[in-house]
């Protein structure tokens, strides 16, 4: 039986990452994993990067392109005619751009000297895994011996009985990544991170899009001065976007969807060609042997972990989605390096209270740390300072105005206790905030850094500036 210090099961951003960072420290490290991608061929980066940030963000760039050029090229005195978009090479670039990356990966293990064991991970007795093949699960079963193990199984979405995904009329984000033209009507449940991610892709090609969310309130986690603009903002772009709407059933033909909806008691019926189920995701411990190996889950079946990703049997970790916390690439990137950091007899260290969030329409929503509706539950006392996009320089020559930075500070010690961005590259500009709250910086740190001028950056400086009324531009 192979004998690995570390045995990784998952290849997601969470599981690559800390397979990655162990064989760096020295540790014999084999990471397992089971996807097999579109062209049928196993495949590394998970979700993230088969399905999930990179896919919708290749599509975000390409809508953004096209809309861009039919829509705003003008008023920079450019004129195009007979602007049009082939889906089904946008597709295959995005599918381009996925092969690349995926690859990347498994180059990352060569080189790393990381075994890349593909196959379904499953725990067995005193830190044995078996691993069965993901293409022939006739082929007789693996069993690796692990001196640790860190479970990085991700995630998968959530499905509701009123709307079954059937992979042609009704897909999850998955189904709607690939597309072959663009939807005349296109209906979306939810109008969260993926809904409004989607949606906005298949707006900007032209569908005319309606959002049903189950909830009263647009964006709820997100500061709610900011979820104004942004709903403002979508709404105008043309996002049908309908709150309070709960989905009671479906049906499909050839040609449609039907969707039944509720809305203020009143019952409700639109038409679509293609309807997106995005209304959450939810921990993958399939197959893993949880119970079997007493493997504690919460009540929300996420693997139970305590702050440093120790699950209840010893020596054996997890990390990622598939544990409590935001369901971010990023979040469990970092918790994958801590943990082979603290395998390898190091301090891994996490700070949750500044994991950064984007969603990536336009203008996009960037945000880290505490909301002022967090601060005012808690008590707080707080002070803010926000400055428009539309009185910055760069902004205007772009022609991108739309969105404000604002900066919340503590009252009585100024330090830094979030930022709520909504603009032009916010998924950039919110690097700053991270690492000035990383620092236990103030506003007045920032308020005193020098900025690039002209910058979208210097929005963050006049908002910073703006906590002590003083700003300059505005
Ligand atoms: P995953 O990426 O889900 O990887 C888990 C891997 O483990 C998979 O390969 C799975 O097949 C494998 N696996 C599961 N069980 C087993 C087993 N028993 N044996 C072997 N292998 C197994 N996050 C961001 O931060 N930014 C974004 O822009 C963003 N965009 C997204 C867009 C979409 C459409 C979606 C769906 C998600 C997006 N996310 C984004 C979320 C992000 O993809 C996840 O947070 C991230 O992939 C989680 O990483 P992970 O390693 O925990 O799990
Ligand atoms: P989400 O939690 O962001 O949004 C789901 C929305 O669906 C919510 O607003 C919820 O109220 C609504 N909803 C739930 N049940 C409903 C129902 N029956 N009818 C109508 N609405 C309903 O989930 P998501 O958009 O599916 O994305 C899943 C996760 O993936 C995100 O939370 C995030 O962690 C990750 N993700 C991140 C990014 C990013 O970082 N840019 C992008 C995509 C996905």
């Amino acid at each position: 039986m192979d004998q690995y210090d570390v045995v990784v099961i998952g290849g997601g951003p969470g599981g690559y990452v800390a397979a990655i960072r162990c064989a760096q420290l020295g540790l014999k490290t084999a990471c397992v994993d089971d996807w097999i991608n579109k062209q049928g061929e196993p495949a590394l980066g998970g979700t993230c990067l088969n399905v999930g940030c990179i896919p919708s963000k290749a599509l975000l760039d390409s809508s953004h392109h096209f809309h861009h050029i039919k829509h705003e090229a003008g008023d920079h005195g450019i004129s195009a005619s007979g602007v049009t978009i082939d889906v089904n090479k946008m597709v295959a670039r995005k599918d381009k751009i996925v092969h690349m990356l995926t690859q990347g990966i498994a180059g990352l293990f060569r080189k790393n000297q990381v075994t890349w064991l593909q196959g379904r991970g499953r725990l067995g007795r005193e830190k044995q895994v078996e691993v069965t093949a993901s293409t022939d699960e006739s082929a007789p079963k693996t069993v690796v011996q692990a001196g640790s193990i860190i479970i990085a199984t991700g995630s998968v979405p959530v499905r509701i009985p009123p709307a079954p995904i059937d992979n042609n009329r009704i897909v999850d984000s998955t189904g709607a990544l690939d597309f072959r033209e663009t939807p005349r009507r296109l209906g979306v449940i939810g109008a969260g991170v993926i809904g409004l991610e989607l949606g906005s892709v298949w707006k900007r090609l032209g569908s005319e899009v309606i959002i049903l969310e189950a909830l009263g309130e647009f964006l709820a986690p997100v500061d709610r001065e900011i979820a104004t603009i942004a709903h403002k903002t979508l709404k105008k772009q043309g996002l049908d976007i309908r709150l309070g709407a709960r989905v009671t059933g479906t049906g499909t033909d050839s040609l449609q969807v039907t969707v039944n909806y509720e809305q203020n008691g009143e019952k409700q019926q639109i038409n679509v060609d293609k309807l997106i189920v995005a209304v959450g995701r939810k921990p993958n411990t399939e197959g893993l042997g949880a119970a079997e190996a007493g493997l504690e889950l919460d009540d929300r079946g996420f693997i139970h972990v305590d702050e440093l990703c120790r699950t209840n049997l010893p020596d054996v970790y997890a990390v990622g989605d598939v544990v409590r916390g935001p369901m971010l690439a990023h979040k469990a990137s970092e918790e994958g390096v801590a943990v082979a950091e603290r395998i390898a007899g190091k301090h891994g260290h996490m700070n949750y209270d500044i994991i950064p969030w984007v969603i990536y329409t336009w203008p996009e929503i960037a945000w880290v740390g505490k909301t002022e509706q967090d601060l005012s539950n808690e008590g707080r006392e707080f002070r803010t300072g926000t400055f428009p996009f539309a009185a910055n320089g760069r902004a205007r020559s772009m022609g991108d105005t739309t969105g404000i930075v604002k900066i919340i500070g503590d009252a009585a010690t100024d330090r830094i206790l979030g930022v709520h961005i909504i603009g032009p590259n916010a998924s950039e500009l919110i690097a700053e905030s991270v690492l000035a709250m990383g620092f236990e910086g103030s506003t007045e740190d920032i308020a005193l850094t020098i900025h690039a001028h002209p910058t979208l950056s210097e929005a963050m400086h006049e908002a910073a500036l703006a906590v002590d009324n003083r700003t300059l531009h505005f």
